[in-house]
């Protein structure tokens, strides 16, 4: 087992006292975060209790006017200045995360990059999504409609440990920059990570009192934000998603939900296999696959399946398994106990019911504590946990098919639908498959990372991976109400005023209507 300390890692405790300062925590309880790399303390972090999470959402609430009344071009500002904050401060932020979460550096940086494409974005087009509308009248000229975005006001943000700096900040930015306040709460095995990222959106101008973090454990927290806030954001798990949804709905609060998947991959006849195989290794086990769009099940074409399944293991195999902080780690190691305990429970159930290992299959406890193998396997049944049921881990399922509908049936299985691949040199065909695929993203001859680093269009779950979208227009205008705004210009649209005194009353401006709306019908308009 490696020998770090939290020295070693990167950190030392001055940095924790500063990052946890920021914390609205009074109680004088704390709690202890683990790094992956070493199984030993990291932090302690101190703890929130319901007053500090009351105190903070009525902050919001009081602060958020003012907050909406700063110029959008003020608050889009503040994205920028963190972007190239990130940037900056890259090697620390990196550290942080490695050592909170024991992911590879190399998913480090990529999930950096992710939060700079996203300040970058709505950086640049929130004043423009955010503009007030115009929609046409029911009579052209004599009704003026403008469509306002207005904020929802206080939103809760609830983010969890497996991007523990692009999901805790990238939801959040759309909403401060659509004129709401955040209060957030972030996953407790990733405190320290959203707090830099926080630091860092506090040194760009953002006030703190438009962006509060709590800590506590969720099911204590949730409540009460879901109690104070006009919106939930939150991104997790299926089951919290839903009990989130539940609680929201008596209320009558907006939500949005980006939940789990068990996302699948095709490879069809024509697809180049090295390539394929090459891009399921990295779309399976990128962030020893800990990650929501990852791929779980990969469907072949009975054609070149032999061939296929070669090429995969002999990609897999080849990956680089280093928990560390340095870049020559491919695949880290998984975040904590419970996570290798899923992962173990999903392989030896799937072994003892018949599957084949064709590689990995085994723990790695000398490398770090928690570490698994990158796993594929073979011959796995509906009657086995890990067919449908997220494993959220470095482990995936090899099937093959005979033609393309039974493809797309077995791919649009399960109540989830997250993220879907597709293989093919047929670009045009691949795109017609795409439509027929329940997911909320489809990425041909990528696994998961064209659509996701795409941040001008939306990404999310249908089915039971979600509610609403982030990313793109819908990523930052779900954080608004739409307000219209209609002025009546000139004669009001009535029998009882000047029209109908022109038309011969009531009888008259019926006849008037019927033609006029026949007249609209005829040149087309909507
Ligand atoms: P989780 O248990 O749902 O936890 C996520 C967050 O919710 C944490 O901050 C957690 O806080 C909090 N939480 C837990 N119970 C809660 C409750 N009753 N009320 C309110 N908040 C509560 O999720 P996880 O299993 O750790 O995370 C992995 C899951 O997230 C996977 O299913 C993955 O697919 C999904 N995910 C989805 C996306 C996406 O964009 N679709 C992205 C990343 C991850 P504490 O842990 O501190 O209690």
């Amino acid at each position: 087992m490696t020998s770090a300390t939290s020295t070693t890692l990167g950190f030392d405790d001055d940095l924790v006292r500063g990052l946890t300062a920021q914390l609205r925590a009074t109680s004088g309880e704390t709690f202890e975060e683990q790094s992956p790399l070493t199984g030993r303390p990291l932090a302690t972090v101190p703890r929130s209790s319901a007053d500090d999470i009351g105190a903070a959402v009525t902050t919001a609430r009081e602060f958020q006017p003012r907050w909406a009344a700063v110029p959008v071009a003020e608050r889009a500002d503040c994205l920028l200045r963190l972007h190239d904050l990130l940037l900056d401060n890259q090697d620390a932020i990196l550290d942080l995360i490695c050592a909170e979460s024991g992911k590879a550096r190399m998913d480090a940086y990529m999930e950096l990059v992710h939060l700079v494409l996203t300040a970058r974005y709505y950086g640049r087009r929130a004043a423009r999504l955010l503009r007030t509308s115009r929609a046409a009248g029911i009579v052209p000229g004599l009704t003026r409609v403008d469509v306002n975005r207005v904020p929802k006001g206080v939103v809760g943000l609830i983010t969890p440990w497996n991007y523990p700096l692009t999901m805790a900040l990238c939801d959040g930015i759309a909403a401060l920059v659509a004129g709401n306040t955040v209060v957030h709460k972030p996953d407790s095995q990733t405190v320290l990570t959203a707090l830099m990222g926080i630091a860092l959106l506090r040194a760009a101008g953002v006030p703190e009192n438009a962006w509060q973090v709590v800590a506590a454990p969720g099911r204590e927290v949730g409540p009460q934000l879901v109690a104070g806030c006009d919106m939930i954001a939150f991104t997790g798990s299926t089951a919290t998603g839903r009990q989130l949804a539940t609680a929201t709905a008596g209320r009558l609060t907006s939500i949005s939900a980006e939940l789990g998947g068990k996302n699948p991959l095709l490879v069809l006849a024509d697809a180049d296999l090295e390539a394929a195989a090459e891009g399921a290794a990295r779309a399976c086990f990128d962030n020893a696959g800990q990650l929501c769009v990852h791929i779980e099940r990969i469907y072949v074409d009975a054609r070149v399946y032999d061939e296929f399944r070669e090429r995969l293991v002999s990609a897999v195999t080849g990956l680089v398994l280093a928990p560390g902080l340095g870049w020559d780690c491919q695949v880290g190691t998984l975040i904590s106990p419970a996570q290798l305990a899923k992962v173990q429970d999903h392989v030896s159930d799937a072994r003892t019911k018949g599957a084949t290992v064709l590689c990995g299959g085994h723990p790695r406890p000398d490398l770090a504590p928690w570490c698994y193998e990158p796993t594929v396997l073979e011959g796995v049944t509906p009657a086995m946990r890990c067919h449908l049921d997220e494993t959220f881990g470095p482990v995936v399922s090899l099937y093959r098919f005979d033609g393309e509908d039974e493809a797309v049936e077995l791919a649009n299985q399960g109540t989830q639908g997250l993220n879907a691949s597709i293989w093919t040199t047929d670009h045009a065909h691949g795109r017609r498959i795409a439509r027929r695929l329940r997911a909320g993203t489809v990425n041909i001859n990528e696994g998961y990372a064209a659509a996701l680093a795409s941040i001008d269009a939306p990404m999310g779950g249908m089915g039971t991976s979600g509610m609403g979208r982030r990313q793109g227009a819908e990523g930052l205008l779900r954080f608004t109400e739409p307000q219209t705004v209609a002025t009546q210009r000139l004669v009001p649209l009535t029998p009882f005023g000047p029209i109908g005194s022109a038309t011969g009353g009531a009888e008259g401006f019926v006849r008037l209507l019927n033609r006029g709306l026949r007249v609209l019908r005829a040149v087309g308009r909507a």
